[in-house]
């Protein structure tokens, strides 16, 4: 608990804990989100510039939700999401199911440098809310 500030209009608020966003920047963010969702599932050609266009997100915005697998972009979609590791095409989230199952190999087996730090991270999403959560940047801690 405590005062944060928004990483979106960077106005100091209250802080709640999840995602460092203001509330009124969580509203217009979540009406976005709708919009954009709905606009790639009835637009499967688009790519990214047009949904920037039509529903008034940055890019940035966007790939966040893909990377985040709040988004998912079907086979015939003319946006191209990326492992991030092998570069393989994939529909959601960071990496494919490969390289995912590759890390979580190497997690059990305690090998954390063939691990990119990234998907360590994303250890803290919680998929329910579906919200980022970094170690450090966690300011609610009980
Ligand atoms: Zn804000
Ligand atoms: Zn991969």
């Amino acid at each position: 608990m405590g005062t944060g500030s928004c990483w979106n209009c960077h106005r100091v608020f209250y802080y709640e804990g999840g995602d460092e966003l203001c509330p009124e920047c969580r509203k217009t963010l979540s009406e976005k989100f709708r919009t954009v969702k709905e606009y790639i599932y009835d637009h499967p050609g688009v790519k990214i510039p047009d949904v920037t266009e039509a529903c008034g997100v940055t890019e940035r915005q966007v790939l966040r939700w893909l990377r985040e697998e709040r988004l998912y972009i079907s086979d015939d979609s003319a946006i191209v999401l990326t492992c991030k590791n092998c570069g393989r095409p994939i529909n959601t989230g960071m990496y494919c199911a490969d390289c995912k199952r590759a890390f979580a190999l190497a997690k059990r087996e305690n090998r954390p440098d063939e691990v990119p730090a990234e998907d360590l991270m994303t250890e803290f999403t919680s998929r329910r809310s579906g919200r980022m959560r970094y170690l450090g940047k966690d300011k609610d801690k009980q």
